[in-house]
């Protein structure tokens, strides 16, 4: 389980909201039984249940059983599509590893606005199933070119680019110098042309293809992370 509290021996942490609910009410924890929790920061650790209220359940840290650990330093910057919500996208891209989600709002973005407090949520619980100590940081959207104005220089922009005349992504990564990266996907309509021109003129962006298919924005998000963590990833 994910909590905001630090864990250490012995420490007592109080589960409340959805938490509390989960474990009173769906886990059925009674005093006595164990649980394991993470906060991103001390580990994960063991721990008792000491005391259940009806809203709250209180817990103490007995031993660590995973020490802290780290993802690969992944980012995803995607253009949010208007079908599909960023929960599905959030929930695969955390179970692949991503530490950074960045949503992006380029000139064809039809949707206005993201539900980022959703997309923590559902980071929280995919991290919490796929055995992660990490929940990724999920960024307020930004648009395309304050985005590009504020890029960091040393991390390096898998442009997925349905437009052709570039290398498949396995082969682009194998051959780009070792650095953080970031994967960068369009919305609906994909990056326009004056998207696609500034992005192929920046000296760190690599453009890829994922194949001779155009495909839809989360899977392009999700093919290319996938890539990522079996050429480069942990
Ligand atoms: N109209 C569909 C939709 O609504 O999901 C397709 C959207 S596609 C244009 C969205 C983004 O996925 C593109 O901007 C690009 O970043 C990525 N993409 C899709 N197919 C790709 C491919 N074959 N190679 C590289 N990138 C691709």
């Amino acid at each position: 389980l994910f909590v905001e509290a630090p864990l250490g021996a012995n420490g007592r942490v109080v589960i409340e909201e959805g938490q509390a609910h989960y474990l009173l009410h769906v886990m059925r924890a009674k005093p006595g039984d164990r649980i394991s929790l993470f906060n991103g920061r001390d580990g994960e650790w063991l721990a008792e249940v000491k005391e259940t209220a009806k809203r709250t359940c209180t817990v103490e840290c007995t031993v660590r059983i995973e020490p802290q650990s780290e993802v690969p330093d992944l980012w995803l910057v995607f253009a949010p599509v208007k079908k599909t919500p960023a929960d599905y996208l959030t929930q695969k891209a955390t179970e692949l590893g991503v530490r950074v989600l960045q949503p992006v709002l380029t000139r064809r973005t039809i949707v206005t606005r993201v539900n980022t407090e959703r997309m923590c949520a559902n980071a929280v619980e995919a991290a919490e199933q796929s055995g992660r100590v990490t929940v990724p940081e999920i960024r307020e959207p930004l648009s395309f070119d304050k985005l590009l104005a504020a890029w960091p220089a040393e991390r390096r922009i898998l442009f997925c680019d349905e437009g052709g005349d570039c290398l498949p992504i396995a082969e682009a990564l194998r051959q780009a110098p070792a650095a953080p990266w970031a994967v960068f996907t369009g919305p609906e309509g994909g990056f326009d042309p004056a998207e696609r021109a500034a992005l192929r003129a920046l000296p760190h962006v690599t453009p890829v293809s994922l194949g001779g298919r155009i495909l839809r924005a989360d899977t392009a998000a999700l093919a290319a992370l996938a890539v990522w963590q079996s050429v480069c990833g942990d």
